[in-house]
């Protein structure tokens, strides 16, 4: 199974989108962008949902077939590791193997020594085509980088070897990710990354590093634009020496997680596509359920109710909806408005905070992570909740479709 050049891993928290996330595909098809359609959910949004793998499967197929869609889709297991891939492997064909809790974590030492033997020879000025600066490699930078991410690289590999044994080497996507890390991942400790996962037989077909920046849920990036733009290029550059220097798969790409939103460095990904070939997967996840949310409002009557009481019930549940989500939120509590005073909202007005327009004076980041976040109290009002989504079908998929397409597939990959 090779992926294609660009993808799109387009998450559906509650499963009913799949037909309208397909739709945007097929429109950035028709209009020439090849990319193809890949449904991911990890473990913990199965947990919070309620839902199972097999039911990403089930909506896959089912868009899929409702479509007459000819072309290649995938099912990622997002983020799993060894103890809670069992029930993703009959279903998925596209696996992100999280191995970012291992980072620096120690192995025995005679691992160390492999390691340090093998990649010896990369000491001194290491000349990377396309990076203007060669990288200077000592001893110490090597032990350094084997340290902290030796242990993760035999994580993956494990997991990996497990995906072997059960559903054949030849008969899924590997993708590794270690961006769930405070500290982001340079170009040179990639480029070793990649290195000990290949002598570890590992082939992956995207990577996702940890960027500089933040990659807050929903939001914009922030951060250095400059800074993120040269990382990224030169990432690219390590990718493609690394396929010939290590023989990893020669589709091998750059994932970028928490990707939706991230309007800032769009262009510069575009452009850095543009200038060396390389292919794309930007994972998206909770874009969706809030274009879900804007859909509703959008509808008005009933749909603009359970909107207002979803933005309620969040408001009131913030400390624990944001919790877990800590490290990739910043929510200024003092700017989200008082549910008292989003009651009196029009439809107008909720939409116009909620959607991701720049330009428009009344959009509240804030409010817009904080339902982010929120999905599970939409989780826990059951089929009040999915029965609206019946009802105001028409506005919540135009709005999900037209998220992912112009907002999105159409900047990153076409320049539009
Ligand atoms: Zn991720």
């Amino acid at each position: 199974m090779q992926l294609e050049k660009y993808s799109i891993g387009h998450g559906d928290r509650f499963g009913n989108q799949g037909v309208a996330q397909l739709d945007a595909i097929l429109a950035a098809r028709a209009q020439g962008i090849d990319v193809v359609p890949v449904w991911n959910k990890s473990f913990r949004e199965h947990s919070i949902v309620g839902s199972s793998p097999a039911m990403v499967r089930q909506e896959a197929d089912a868009a899929v077939a409702a479509r007459g869609y000819q072309g290649s889709y995938y099912v990622d297991a997002d983020h799993i590791n060894l103890s809670n891939v069992e029930a993703f492997l009959a279903v998925s064909d596209f696996f992100t193997i999280d191995v970012a809790e291992a980072i620096g974590a120690p192995v025995e030492e005679t691992a160390k020594t492999e390691f340090l033997r093998r990649f010896s020879a990369y000491e001194g000025p290491l000349q990377v085509p396309g990076i203007e600066r060669p990288f200077a490699i000592s001893p110490e930078l090597l032990s350094r980088i084997a340290d902290k991410y030796l242990a993760a690289v035999q994580q993956a590999a494990a997991v990996y070897r497990h995906i072997c044994t059960e559903r054949g080497e030849d008969r899924f996507i590997a993708e590794v990710s270690v961006d769930e890390t405070d500290e982001p991942q340079s170009p040179v400790e990639l480029f070793f990354i990649l290195g000990a996962l290949a002598e570890a037989g590992v082939r992956p077909q995207t990577i996702a590093p940890r960027f500089t920046g933040r990659f807050n849920k929903g939001v914009n990036y922030v951060g250095d634009v400059a800074t993120f733009t040269r990382e990224f290029r030169e990432d690219i550059a390590v990718l493609a020496y690394a396929h010939r220097e290590f023989g990893l798969p020669a589709n091998l790409k750059l994932s970028v997680h928490s990707g939706s939103d991230k309007f800032a460095i769009y262009e510069p990904i575009h452009r850095a596509l543009k200038d060396s070939g390389a292919g794309l997967h930007l994972k998206t996840a909770g874009t969706t359920w809030l274009e879900e949310i804007i859909g509703l409002a959008e509808a008005d009557g009933e749909g603009l109710s359970l909107a207002k009481e979803i933005y309620a019930t969040a408001y009131e549940q913030a400390d624990a909806l944001c919790a877990p989500y800590a490290a990739v939120i910043d929510i200024d509590r003092a700017k989200l408005p008082a549910p008292q005073a989003v009651q009196a909202w029009t439809a107008e007005q909720y939409v116009a905070a909620l959607r991701h327009d720049l330009g428009c004076d009344a959009y509240n980041p804030n409010l817009r992570q904080l339902l982010h976040v929120g999905y599970k109290v939409a989780a826990s009002m059951g089929e009040r909740f999915t029965d609206a989504l019946v009802a105001c079908r028409q506005t919540v998929s135009q709005n999900v479709t037209e998220n992912l397409l112009v907002r999105h597939i159409q900047p990153l990959l076409a320049g539009l």
